[in-house]
């Protein structure tokens, strides 16, 4: 593997990597890196976690030179949720202490008026939610008619967010001859499809192929009835500790009313869903992050791409409905190299969902080790062992005709 300092990057990037104490480079940023100082357009499928924010910044600040007053920014990343922005300025504003530039990020859920001051004094990174930024863009205040590089991140999330429209106007907006940096967990054919024609003649970096969770975490299923969920919840957390745990659920109320049970239970949780504010989401990260709340029960909708290191477990007290979610939510444990684990409950309702999970990766999830004596209700799913052996013998089959038909052809 190569050293970063064997990638070509700057001086002021290789003191911003000590900064931020990075040894080695991640496999996206060994592959990213290069190409982009090359100034191909890149389309990465990597999630949060693999190291991707780096990835992007690091190759392209130096070169941006420094803009003046009043001018737009340089560099442009356009991120799903506030959360996600936040943690990339919290990257980029290491990187740009080095570089002697400046960053700024406009979000959502705070007022406009710091965001058109700090607009205005010039910035040569900005980091943006769609939203936001076409406000910004609207009135005035945001022009980005100097962008040079255009980085869009999670991709994937965007488009199921409805960001599609706004992500085009983006685009459309910034120069012809930019660099486009594209990520998203997933280069799935929805994204491929309407995404895909946003960067030009991209290298393509494909870090986890479509479908593959982080090899650092052990997964489990626990089949339970529906009524039994919450019962089994509160069990598990006594029996495998309360710190650091994220507990995924379907619904906004769902996840209130879990944290209510909870907190009655003597656990401290906190939800983190679509309903909050702003400043309580970030309370409530802050304080899972700082060991002040032991449970954060979330949803799919903000919980993906937040980076908290030591997560003990994740628990998906219910089955996504899409399978690809189910990867984002266990990509919260296991993080750079940690180990976690993760279970999932799931009800005879469920059934079907799990299995699109389980074909999605093309494995079936154990059944969890510990169960005995948890009280799963009185009609739990039962989950076939022998499920996907079919699809199991038909891939073994492809592939020794695919081994058959490749020495054929070498006879
Ligand atoms: P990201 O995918 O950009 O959200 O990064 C995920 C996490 O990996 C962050 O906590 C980074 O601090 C960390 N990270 C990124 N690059 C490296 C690296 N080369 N070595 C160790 N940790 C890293």
């Amino acid at each position: 593997m190569a050293g970063f300092d064997e990638l070509g990057l700057s001086e002021a990037a290789l003191a911003a990597v000590d900064e931020l104490g990075y040894e080695e480079p991640t496999p996206v940023q060994e592959q990213a890196i290069p190409a982009v100082l090359a100034g191909r357009d890149v389309m990465a499928a990597a999630q949060t976690g693999t190291g991707k924010t780096a990835a992007f910044l690091l190759p392209t600040m130096k070169g941006l030179g420094r803009v003046r007053r009043h001018e737009g920014p340089r560099m442009l990343v356009v991120t799903p949720t506030r959360e996600l922005a936040q943690q990339i300025q919290e990257v980029a504003q290491v990187v740009c202490a080095h570089t002697h530039q400046r960053c700024t990020s406009v979000v959502g859920g705070v007022s406009y008026e710091p965001q058109r001051e700090a607009l205005d004094r010039g910035c040569d990174l900005l980091v943006a939610t769609p939203g936001r930024l076409l406000d910004l863009m609207g009135d005035g205040s945001c022009d980005l008619s100097g962008v040079r590089v255009l980085v869009l991140d999670e991709a994937d999330r965007m488009l199921d967010m409805g960001f599609l429209p706004d992500m085009r106007r983006i685009v459309r907006a910034c120069p012809d001859d930019r660099q486009t940096l594209l990520f998203s967990a997933t280069l799935s054919d929805d994204v491929l499809k309407n995404v895909g024609p946003l960067v030009h003649d991209p290298v393509r970096v494909e870090i986890a192929p479509k479908g593959t969770t982080a090899e650092t975490v052990e997964q489990y299923v626990l089949g339970v009835s529906a009524e039994a969920k919450k019962r089994v919840l509160v069990e598990l957390l006594r029996r495998e500790g309360s710190d650091r745990v994220i507990v995924f659920t379907r619904g906004k109320h769902r996840a209130d009313h879990l944290c209510r049970i909870l907190r009655k239970k003597g656990f401290s949780a906190a939800p983190i869903h679509g309903n909050r504010t702003q400043n309580q989401r970030a309370r409530a990260l802050a304080q899972f992050s700082a060991g002040e709340v032991g449970v954060l029960v979330a949803t799919d909708v903000l919980a993906r791409g937040i980076d908290i290191s030591e997560v003990a477990y994740v628990v998906n007290v219910d089955v996504p409905h899409e399978a690809e979610s189910y990867i984002h939510r266990i990509g919260r444990t296991g993080r750079a190299g940690e180990r976690g684990w993760a279970l999932m409950f799931v009800d005879a309702d469920e059934y079907e969902d799990l299995r699109a999970i389980e074909r999605l990766m093309g494995a079936t999830i154990a059944d969890y080790p510990r169960a005995e004596g948890f009280d799963v209700g009185e009609h739990p799913a039962t989950l076939d062992p022998t499920r996907g052996e079919e699809e199991r013998n038909a891939r073994g089959g492809r592939r020794r005709r695919r081994r058959r038909s490749r020495a054929r052809a070498s006879q």
